[in-house]
């Protein structure tokens, strides 16, 4: 593996793997243009080192070729951030890709079209007819994995050197974020943005200062159970917030009236929680909730201690105890990593806890010298609308892959280009 510091670009062309997958609205206009700028810095150092580059991202979850998938809706908006126009080849495969390449001159960028137009990017049978056989879905699925290797094999016929700089996607063994890695067995290297976030997160795991808090909320325990037992060794307090820490109360034999619960998680929830206490870690539940009549944003309030809300409540967000409690935990943490909002931050009247971890952060940040790392796309939006972004230590750009990472899972976009 290289690293993008010391590799030497002169006359070579590169091809990244960028994360471009960003939201367009109706007109097809970019409307968050984040992913493009995080990738920015390492598509300079490429053009700054005498290189030329080939850009490859996937847009959305087309089935087929699509236009409103297309990745020349967003030419305008790298164009303003490169400060370079671009060439475009409208089909990844096809024969425009590999002339375009093929004459690529220093300081040239070829943007490539939508790599999942082709379900080889994924390697996943597409069409397949509904109630295909085992047998029929076995064959299709021999067959894309074949065909993924001459998909692989072409995108990487582009290039001299591969850079892989999209974290979003890290987590997926696809042809451009792994299987790609090996046709470039001393040229492949980690672009700013993937470094950045493998050191923010490996700075938090293995060398935290301590305390060391997690935050984890969101709706389902069911899906960060991995998280939260990783995590289990590695922190001193585990805040739980979300519509999971219902579970977590009721598994403690609370009365959630009718917050989210998921009933078939209670066991493990009393597990995890005999875990931590042998271990010695506090984890902290919500002590008072704001609940709601309804699940709605004009729905009646009331503030209730959390293992005793009404029947037919919910709980919505955490109360003003809850919060106080949060506050001394992370004013004296010296390592925050929080992961999902505390509670139904997209309504109003449930947002303050989320956004009370928004601020804490910042504070925390500011004040105390603590490392904050946030992810996950609600806490992000949370930090990110109350101007907080810049205020924290580092917001990672991938939701699901920084999820995995913190099961302690390599991830194949990560260890392909180690290896
Ligand atoms: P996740 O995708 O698992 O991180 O969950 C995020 C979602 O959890 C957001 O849409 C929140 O509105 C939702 N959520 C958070 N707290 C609650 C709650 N107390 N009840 C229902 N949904 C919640």
């Amino acid at each position: 593996m290289q690293h993008i510091d010391n590799y030497d670009f002169t006359g070579k062309r590169a091809i990244v793997r960028v994360d471009f997958n960003v939201p367009l609205n109706a007109q097809l206009e970019v409307t968050d243009d984040t992913r493009i700028r995080a990738a920015i810095p390492t598509l300079k150092k490429v053009l700054s080192s005498g290189g030329s580059m080939i850009i490859m991202s996937h847009l959305g979850r087309p089935k087929a070729t699509e236009d409103k998938y297309s990745l020349k809706h967003i030419i305008p908006t790298v164009e303003k951030h490169l400060g370079v126009q671009l060439l475009f080849a409208p089909d990844c495969m096809g024969p425009q890709a590999a002339e375009l390449s093929k004459n690529l001159q220093a300081g040239q960028v070829l943007l490539l079209e939508n790599l999942r137009y082709y379900a080889e990017e994924e390697g996943k049978p597409r069409g397949l007819p509904e109630g295909a056989s085992d047998e029929e879905k076995k064959v299709a699925k021999a067959l894309i994995k074949e065909k993924q290797k001459e998909f692989t094999a072409r995108l990487a016929s582009y290039a001299d050197c591969y850079i892989n700089d999209a974290f979003g996607t890290a987590h997926r063994a696809h042809a451009s974020t792994a299987l790609i890695a090996k046709y470039f067995a001393n040229d492949k290297m980690f672009g700013y943005l993937m470094e950045g976030e493998i050191n923010a997160l490996e700075q938090a795991l293995q060398n935290p200062k301590r305390p060391f808090v997690a935050i984890l909320g969101g709706a389902k325990i069911s899906t960060k159970i991995a998280v939260v037992e990783n995590l289990l060794d590695k922190v001193d307090q585990m805040i739980v917030g979300g519509a999971m820490v219902f579970t977590f109360i009721k598994a403690k034999g609370g009365a959630i009236g009718a917050s989210l619960c998921e009933e078939d998680q209670l066991e493990l929830a009393r597990t995890i929680m005999a875990k931590a206490q042998e271990k010695g870690i506090l984890l902290s539940l919500f002590t008072d909730v704001v609940a709601a009549d309804a699940f709605a944003p004009d729905a009646n309030v009331q503030i209730c201690p959390a293992t005793e809300i009404p029947n037919g409540w919910l709980g919505m967000d955490a109360g003003p105890k809850t919060l106080e409690a949060w506050e001394k935990i992370l004013m004296n943490a010296k390592t925050v990593l929080w992961n999902g909002p505390a509670g139904v931050f997209e309504m109003p009247a449930f947002a303050k806890g989320t956004h009370k971890i928004a601020e804490l952060l910042a504070q925390a940040t500011a004040q105390n010298d603590c490392f904050t790392l946030v992810g996950g796309g609600d806490s992000v939006a949370a930090v990110t609308q109350m101007g907080f972004a810049n205020k924290v230590s580092y917001v990672s750009t991938g939701g699901g892959a920084m999820l995995e990472y913190l099961e302690g899972i390599e991830l194949p976009g990560i260890k392909a280009v180690k290896e």
